[in-house]
């Protein structure tokens, strides 16, 4: 059975090989490893394979991590990439680097007012539905501009740019969603003379076609850690 180390090598194994592929640098692509359902010990071997950066979807689950792993606090970021409630989003404030699924002006707002004085500003993607899937979270491409300048005035937040999670792909090598996310973050850009840097897209089974597209955080969890029990 590969061991967490052997799968971790792996992964960064198809990193390596799609950004030589895409005529890209490796040190452009974050591993974002997605810990959520995992228990803290394989976050500390992670972490001691040299991984730096965990997402979590969860906000309690986060926190009793976080709080198990105190020790490493200094040597480790912590992304939230899950559905966000307001009545959530002070402990996220305190306790995250980066909010990776901002999809309203009323959480940014919250986030930014809760975000604590001593601390850096939180980095922020805003997060695009761009399937237009009416199930899915995440604001519509026509209303990301007037979202990234209103968050753009909010002074604890700094916005770094979009993330999405298109609808599975039966064909994982399709690119068509990964191109259009990349597309919306160089017109913001344009229109705005904006210096945004962050396209978090790609997951386990896609990541190779998102880093084709200009991905600059790969969010990874089967991959890494296995499959996840079903959530309880
Ligand atoms: C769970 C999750 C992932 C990781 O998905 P895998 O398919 O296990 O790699 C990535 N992004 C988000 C937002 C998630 O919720």
């Amino acid at each position: 059975m590969a061991t967490l180390h052997d799968r971790i090598t792996a992964v960064h194994t198809r990193i390596n090989t799609a950004c030589a592929q895409a005529g890209r640098s490796p040190s452009e692509v974050g591993l974002l490893c997605v810990s959520k359902t995992q228990p803290a010990a394989v976050v500390r071997d992670a972490h001691a394979c040299g991984e730096r950066h965990f997402g979590e979807n969860y906000v309690q689950e986060a926190l009793d991590k976080m709080a198990a792993l105190a020790d490493l606090r200094s040597s480790l970021s912590w992304h939230f990439i899950g559905p966000l409630q307001s009545n959530k989003s002070r402990a996220v404030a305190e306790h995250f680097d980066w909010v990776h699924s901002v999809d309203s002006l009323k959480l940014a707002r919250r986030l930014s007012d809760q975000r604590p004085a001593h601390l850096p500003p939180l980095q922020i993607c805003v997060q695009v539905n761009v399937d237009d899937e009416a199930s899915k979270s995440g604001v519509h491409p026509n209303e990301t501009l007037g979202l990234v300048d209103a968050i753009a005035t909010l002074p604890r937040l700094r916005l770094r740019g979009l993330m999405s999670i298109p609808a599975p792909q039966s064909d994982p090598t399709h690119r068509g969603a990964h191109d259009a996310l990349a597309a919306l973050l160089h017109s913001l850009n344009r229109a705005r003379n904006l210096p945004l840097d962050t396209l978090s897209m790609g997951m386990s089974h896609d990541l190779e076609a998102a880093i084709a597209a200009g991905a600059t955080w790969v969010r990874v969890g089967t991959a890494l850690f296995g499959e996840r029990p079903p959530k309880a």
